[in-house]
């Protein structure tokens, strides 16, 4: 009997390394699957069509929320950005634990609707950190980056609603500290109730046979 995955959101400020983080998790540990979203902004330079996310014109995303093909949306900075529904329904039934890397609006309608879902929140050491790693990442205008930066400080008024925080110092550390959070999880009693449901019926049936 296959344990339907738990489902797994991840926010962070832009620039807080959420990306090396998850490939550093993924790239040592199985059992997880990594939701690609659909947004409208450009690809930055490196990042590839359904690998970083189906990139998708205005348009096309508004057919997609009106064909309901997405487990939730949001607009950020001006762009759109969504979960595609079926993948993560697919994933959780194969028992993978499904990650969304999104943002906070999108969390909270999660969280409305899996109630279950768990929320992490990737924090910088301090806010000057973030600051200066989205500067030298280079990827945006000075312009996006003050966006992105009041963005940040609107976001740090919602961590309160989240349920684990972890601290970005050190890549493989976090990425550690992500594994032993999730699969703690893994081990709670709501995860696993069809096992539990099994074993009892097992008990059952032998005490009936003393
Ligand atoms: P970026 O443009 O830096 O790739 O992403 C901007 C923000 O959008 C990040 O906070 C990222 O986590 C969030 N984001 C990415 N995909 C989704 C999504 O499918 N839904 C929501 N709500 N936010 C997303």
């Amino acid at each position: 009997m296959k344990t339907r995955g738990n489902l797994i959101v991840l926010s962070g400020f832009a620039g807080v390394g959420k990306g090396t983080v998850l490939r550093s998790l993924f790239e040592t540990r199985e059992g997880y699957a990594y939701s690609v979203s659909a947004t409208t902004r450009s690809p930055r330079p490196g990042e590839v069509d359904g690998v970083h996310y189906f990139f998708v014109t205005k348009e096309r995303f508004e057919e997609m929320i009106e064909n309901d093909e997405l487990l939730e949306h949001a607009s950020y900075v001006g762009n759109y950005y969504g979960t595609p529904r079926d993948y993560v329904e697919k994933k959780l039934d194969e028992g993978f634990d499904v990650i969304l890397e999104i943002e906070v609006q999108g969390a909270l309608n999660i969280k409305k609707k899996v109630p279950d879902a768990i929320l992490i929140y990737m924090l910088p050491p301090a806010a000057k950190v973030l600051y200066e790693r989205l500067r030298h990442r280079g990827t945006e205008t000075d312009e996006v980056i003050a966006k992105r930066m009041k963005r940040a400080a609107e976001e740090a008024q919602s961590v309160s609603k989240y349920d684990y925080i972890i601290v970005n110092r050190d890549a493989d550390e976090c990425a550690a500290q992500l594994d032993t959070l999730i699969r703690a999880q893994r081990q709670s009693v709501r995860s696993n109730l069809p096992f539990i449901e099994k074993l009892q019926e097992e008990f059952r049936e032998l005490s009936e046979k003393e």
